[in-house]
């Protein structure tokens, strides 16, 4: 079995804990170890799939069609570990286990409890993942705050996993917060102490606290801490805000902390240092040659997480061609009402992501319809693409009330439908179309000028189809299919042949995308958009 790095947080949440375990696994991989991530997410929601993005953030999918926290996409923009529906554990999924277990009567006899059944559980999903992939380290990350009640079984398992499995076998990273008071201009270690405190109540040591601070800590801060939290002076690591989360990795690196883990888990490897990473990214995002403005047209633009990995995919994007991305997120209602369509004029290029739902849908067309008529680079995701089909009907093939009929069940021109196989479905939960599927590309197209292949595969995430019945007449009018899954007959992305740059899928290749290596569709849009900024400039 692996080594394991169980990761806790203390004071608040959104501390980074994600990001911190997706750059630990960068640093150990750049030493030469096997790692694999698992978030453990304490909600009673089976996946997020059901669950409102201004809830929950943006629902990440894995290759195999889980439904996941969005932590797992950070896990696989920084690192290789293989990601599947394995690494994201939730209560939800334990108790449904449990309680599927007890109706079979596999606990025959005996009172069914949080301590020993669901901890079990609980152990079993952590230890399956570390045999069966055989790794060197995994890193464990447990969702919420210490203290809340919800993580305390989580806490429990992970305490009895590191009694089990010993001292150089098992870590304990805490990250907790330094608030910076400005009136007393100063750091605070008190809340650490308390969330430390907490830890230790239940069983658990820290063995190194990874501390967010605003300004690098004091000496006597680090003594400090160190001294009423029981841990070494070299374990108290100063994690200091950095400008971007990809220089995590390398400011982890400045304070020894893969030395330390190695160490303390006593295992040998090599000094790397992380070289490619800082060149490839860093350095471009830091000090990028050109600038492009993209707008993205959404319903949930309010909120950072709920299109996390659209907004980082333009970002690799923009490394790839050495440009900063500046992201405009217009509110896709407000586009309704005519006149504030005209703020599109400053866009590069549009963007339209995915979405479920009615509202802001005509807002959506009418973006699409802007970026058509007026040459400005295009790319469509998922509802993005069934938006442009949608409007490409309606205005150029004037068939009137086209629509999905998820948005108007009676339309008379349904061009995105449900599939039969959809017709049927009444729980809501994983049964879309999920995970990943092939597709082949059209030569000389815009989306084989980008891959430079004829089979890909991409990531889906979607109930309902292009509708083949409405196929010719709009490809007649000039809309290309240009992807298709052979096997199901599937339309996968359609492009426009007049127009600059115009490719809309209904796959979601965000998912897809590293920082080191821009997904092809977003690397070829954003050098579409610097052309049309170019092109606008003389
Ligand atoms: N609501 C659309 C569907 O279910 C699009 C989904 C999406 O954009 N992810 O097909």
């Amino acid at each position: 079995m692996s080594k394991f790095i169980f990761v806790t947080g203390g004071v608040v949440s959104s501390l980074g804990k994600g990001i911190a375990c997706a750059s630990i696994g960068k640093l150990l991989e750049v030493r030469g170890l096997k790692t694999s991530i698992i978030k453990c997410d304490p909600y009673l929601n089976v996946d997020p799939g059901t669950m409102n993005p201004f809830q929950h953030g943006e629902v990440y999918v894995t290759d195999d069609g889980a439904e996941t926290d969005l932590d797992l996409g950070h896990y696989e923009r920084f690192t290789n570990a293989h990601i599947n529906k394995d690494s994201n554990i939730t209560t939800g999924k334990i108790y449904y286990s449990v309680i599927t277990k007890e109706r079979k009567g596999a606990y025959l006899g005996k009172t069914v409890q949080i301590i020993p059944h669901i901890t079990d559980e609980i152990k079993r999903n952590i230890k399956k993942i570390s045999r069966e992939r055989d790794v060197d380290v995994t890193i464990v990350e447990i969702g919420g705050t210490v203290g809340d009640i919800e993580s305390l079984p989580f806490l429990e398992a992970i305490r009895q996993l590191r009694w089990e499995l010993g001292e150089s076998y098992a870590l304990n990273i805490h990250v907790t917060l330094l608030p910076f008071i400005r009136a007393a201009g100063e750091q605070k270690t008190k809340p650490t102490q308390h969330s430390v405190g907490r830890l230790r109540e239940i069983g658990i040591a820290p063995d190194i606290l990874l501390c967010r601070t605003e300004k690098h800590m004091t000496k006597d801060q680090r003594d400090k801490i160190a001294l009423f939290c029981n841990v070494d002076r070299e374990s108290v690591i100063d994690a200091v805000d950095v400008k971007h989360i990809y220089e995590v990795p390398i400011s982890f690196k400045k304070e020894g902390l893969d030395d330390l883990i190695l160490k303390k888990l006593n295992l040998k490897r090599e000094d790397k240092d992380l070289k490619e990473w800082r060149n490839l990214v860093v350095k471009r995002l830091r000090s990028p040659e050109k600038e492009v403005k993209i707008f993205v047209v959404g319903k949930y633009v309010a909120l950072p997480d709920a299109y996390k990995s659209i907004y980082e995919a333009l970002v690799h994007g923009g490394i790839a061609n050495d440009a900063r991305v500046i992201i405009q997120k217009v509110d896709s209602e407000t586009l309704e009402k005519g006149k504030s369509l005209n703020q599109l004029t400053n866009a590069d290029g549009i963007l339209i992501p995915g979405g479920f739902g009615d509202r802001g849908v005509e807002g959506k067309i009418k973006a699409v319809q802007f970026a058509r008529e007026n040459n400005i680079p295009y790319f469509g995701i998922c509802l993005g693409m069934q938006i442009a089909a949608i409007e490409y009907a309606r205005n150029v093939c004037k068939l009137k009330g086209a629509n999905s009929t998820e948005f108007d069940k009676g339309t008379k021109n349904p061009i995105i439908s449900l599939l039969e196989e959809q017709k049927s479905v009444k729980n809501l939960g994983a049964t879309m179309r999920l995970g990943s599927y092939p597709c082949k590309l059209t030569k000389s197209s815009f989306s084989f000028k980008a891959y430079k292949k004829e089979n890909i595969t991409e990531r889906h995430r979607h109930r309902y189809e292009f509708n083949n019945k409405y196929k010719s007449v709009l490809s007649k009018k000039g809309m290309l299919f240009t992807g298709v899954n052979s096997s199901q007959n599937l339309v996968e992305i359609i492009e426009l042949k007049d127009h600059p740059w115009f490719v809309a899928c209904q796959f979601h290749p965000e998912f897809k995308s590293k920082p080191d290596k821009a997904h092809p569709l977003f690397k070829n849009f954003i050098e579409a958009a610097l052309e049309r900024r170019a092109s606008l400039k003389k």
